[in-house]
């Protein structure tokens, strides 16, 4: 169990207080992170985030495994936090197969669900009022505004035929006007609200809160495996859910909640949450969070080029270890 209590929120270092928006966010065209962050920060801190949602193929232990050689190499932790807040594809028996796989992979852990430590709890479904917390810091500060539209509305309206990544087109802003009553983003309104103030739409309506993105703003980092990357705010991706209307907090926003309440120091994951992390990233800002490093993995491919899925039943590791392959000749090729 946790030795002490965690910290939240923990004292703003400097080079958080930088981080903090200026009144009127649409006068900055440009957010280089790696202008704001310490050289050099330690202890390192990486993680593993793995969700229940099916068995651990080989895409993810490559992915893993980076994670975990980059953080021994710094003589770092390795946090293990288990990404179970899904509730519609979870499932007890993948959650228990993905601490019995990593196990018998060679993964090996200092914090998390099993073993404890510092920053638990390490399981998402048990992090509700971080969430909750951190939600209603950006409400309160204007950056997130309630959207009732329906997936098909946005498909309809969408101002781009093509999708931002595979599943999401990008958010035509169609309920960013209705909420304009609402403080300006960066702007601190003097309490949170309850719930029955004006920026809430009527009892008994489905809502997302959305993030308000900085239109035409260029956010820029520089991924330890990928070099620079810079994305535009609003063509790149738009303003993006950060609570489902499930009464769940979307990825983007649990997972840099905990990032940041775990004070990670490099996320290590795959190629595929490039764009991801440019939303994060206005996150950190908003939430006057110091963001950590970020080096992205290339993704695994099957002998086809597809890439790696949790439908790829024959190169999940539970079916590896049934038909007798050893994880040191599986790592061979790495
Ligand atoms: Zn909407």
């Amino acid at each position: 169990m946790p030795a002490s209590p965690p910290s939240w929120p923990w004292p703003r270092s400097p080079a958080q207080i930088q981080l903090l928006p200026p009144k009127r966010i649409s006068s900055i065209r440009s957010y280089n992170v790696n202008d704001r962050q310490p050289a050099c920060r330690q202890p390192y801190r990486g993680r593993l985030a793995p969700s229940p949602t099916g068995w651990l193929h080989l895409g993810h232990a490559r992915t893993f495994w980076v994670a975990q050689a980059r953080a021994q190499a710094q003589g770092g932790i390795l946090v293990l936090r288990n990404e179970d807040l899904d509730s519609t594809r979870y499932r007890m028996e993948f959650a228990e197969a993905m601490f019995e796989d990593l196990k018998w992979f060679g993964f090996d852990w200092q914090e998390g669900p099993d073993c404890g430590g510092p920053f638990g709890p390490y399981a998402q479904s048990e992090r509700r009022k971080f969430y909750v917390a951190a939600l209603e810091q950006l409400r309160a500060a204007g950056w997130v505004y309630p959207c009732t539209c329906s997936r098909k509305d946005i498909l309809n309206a969408a101002r781009a035929p093509h999708a931002e990544d595979e599943r999401e087109p990008i958010y035509p802003g169609t309920c960013r006007t209705r909420s304009a009553g609402q403080p300006e983003p960066g702007a601190r309104s003097p309490a949170v609200s309850g719930p029955g103030d004006a920026s809430r739409p009527a009892p008994g309506t489905r809502f997302n809160w959305r993030f308000r993105v900085p239109e035409g703003e260029t956010i820029s980092f520089v991924d330890g495996h990928y070099g620079a990357q810079h994305f535009v705010a609003g063509r790149d991706f738009g303003d993006f859910v950060v609570w489902r209307q499930v009464d769940e907090p979307s990825y983007q926003l649990a997972c840099t909640v905990d990032d940041a309440a775990m004070q990670i120091t490099e996320v290590v994951r795959g190629a595929d949450l490039l764009p991801s992390t440019a939303r994060q990233l206005l996150l950190y800002r908003a939430l006057g969070w110091t963001p950590p490093q970020f080096y992205h993995c290339a993704l695994t491919t099957d002998e086809a080029g597809v890439r790696l899925a949790k439908r790829h039943d024959a190169l999940s590791l539970r079916r590896l270890r049934e038909a007798g392959h050893a994880p040191v000749s599986l790592r061979a090729g790495w």
